[in-house]
């Protein structure tokens, strides 16, 4: 196999380009779609070349006992299956990757469902799936000699780019809406170097002011708009089908913002199918916030094919995007497998988070509308009860600790959210207790609070 043939072809209209060649936007010169890294190869089309599925089980168990940096991490172990680099001395990595896969018995029990697993890619180093993303593009600006790297971020970009910077050696800019980031995310950019610009506009704001500056100077895009970022997240399609035993789940949720992750992880299942490592794809579904649901009511209105952008609304502030760049990739992600497009409501992305966190899995708020989305679509029977489901949680409950406590102080929900669902919120509610530095204090308040 040929290790450093990739290319980019044009998701809209198929042209081909080589890798360097991509415009600063990495949007195609001919219809401004987006770009796919492809590896023509080893693809089923051009026959011979391809890996052999058996020794590359082996080969990527076998580095996991290794101690060289490149083989711990869990998107380059991997890297037979996405060459993008001349040279691998150039990946920057911090170990990404390699997260568990946990058994949801006490939500499967609840639901019904023989089989339910989370894949927590929270438990990344700077805490969210962005890390598997940013080694791989990072590690491309890098190789192309690059000084400085940008993105437009909803948060967890941003913390992961800077620190993958660093690492590397580079100098990065991030731009960010104004006071609609979690804190924990905004404390990372800065702990980790990044020239960091507040706008006082929205994400798809951001992004606009970035398209202009990458045009005019030579700072490399890290959005997920650049193709190598779905290539690092696509490894952990890997990892879930390798902790399966190379069987597929028959069901994956994820939450939707950009739509890369999504895209991503189908990429990755797809090209297992056609290299012949498992034998089918997982149904994919894509859950949105309610308000924040441009893909959702792009299926409504067009099955798909037109997408109009909406003004995001949602506390879920990771996914709190209008204008998803990566929606036709999702779109094309959710038809060939038979996925479903849903929206939840705030109401029930606390809850599922609360319930998440119970069973002793925090994550974002972002991250639970896979739980949200899951109880919704068992309740309409889409989810039968001895499939194998497994939910993305893409970030760590510590991103965004103000909306954990608000919930359990009991300030996070309006009056109007909470209706009908009190009794739901009332169990998972926990106070933290102001009482009197006594033993009896304490044991009072651990009795009326037993249940
Ligand atoms: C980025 C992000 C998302 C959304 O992923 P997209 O690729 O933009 O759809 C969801 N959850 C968390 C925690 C994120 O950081």
């Amino acid at each position: 196999m040929n290790d450093n043939l990739h290319q980019l072809r044009c998701f809209g209209c198929g042209a081909r380009i080589a890798g360097p060649d991509a415009l600063p936007n990495f949007r195609c010169a001919q219809c401004g779609d987006l770009f796919e890294v492809e590896y023509p190869g080893w693809t089923l089309r051009q026959g011979t070349n391809r890996p052999n599925p058996g020794a590359l089980k082996w080969l990527w168990r076998e580095r996991r006992c290794s101690s060289e940096a490149l083989d711990q991490s869990g998107v380059w172990r991997f890297r037979e299956l996405l060459p993008i680099l001349e040279n691998y001395g150039n990946a920057i990595t911090l170990r990404e990757g390699n997260t568990p896969l946990y058994a949801l018995t006490r939500a499967a029990r609840v639901l019904g469902i023989d089989q339910l697993f989370a894949k927590h890619q929270g438990m990344n180093p700077t805490g969210s799936f962005k890390d598997t993303g940013m080694t791989a593009a990072l590690s491309v600006a890098k190789e192309r000699g690059f000084e400085w790297v940008a993105c437009a971020s909803t948060g967890n970009t941003s913390a992961a780019m800077a620190a993958y910077a660093a690492r590397a050696g580079l100098r990065s800019l991030v731009l960010i809406p104004e006071g609609k980031i979690a804190w924990g995310k905004l404390s990372q950019a800065m702990d980790y170097g990044a020239v960091t610009c507040q706008l006082k506009t929205d994400f798809d704001g951001c992004v606009k002011v970035l398209a202009e500056i990458v045009r005019e100077e030579p700072i490399y895009l890290l959005n997920s708009v650049n193709p190598y970022r779905l290539e690092g997240q696509k490894t952990p399609a890997f990892e879930i089908a390798e902790a399966l035993e190379w069987t597929v789940p028959d069901h994956l949720i994820v939450p939707g913002g950009n739509l890369a992750n999504s895209s991503a992880l189908g990429k990755g299942f797809r090209e297992l199918r056609e290299l012949g490592l498992v034998a089918r794809m997982p149904r994919i579904s894509v859950i949105q916030a309610e308000g924040a649901n441009p893909l959702v009511r792009s299926f409504a209105t067009s099955h798909g094919s037109e997408l109009e952008p909406v003004e995001a609304h949602t506390r879920a502030s990771a996914i709190r995007i209008g204008n998803p760049a990566s929606w036709r990739k999702a779109v094309r992600v959710i038809q060939d497998t038979d996925g479903w497009c849903l929206d939840v409501t705030e109401t029930e992305i606390a809850i599922a988070k609360a319930e998440l966190g119970a069973e002793g899995l925090g994550c974002e708020p972002a991250s639970a509308v896979t739980l949200a989305g899951l109880k919704k679509l068992r309740a309409d029977g889409k989810v039968a009860s001895g499939e194998t489901v497994v939910l993305v949680l893409t970030g760590h409950t510590l991103k965004d600790a103000d909306y954990t406590i608000d919930f359990h102080r009991g300030t996070l929900l309006k009056e109007e959210e909470i209706a009908g669902h009190e009794t739901e919120v009332d169990g998972l509610r926990r106070n933290a207790f102001a009482v009197d530095a006594s033993p009896a204090a304490v044991l009072a308040a651990m009795k009326g609070n037993a249940g």
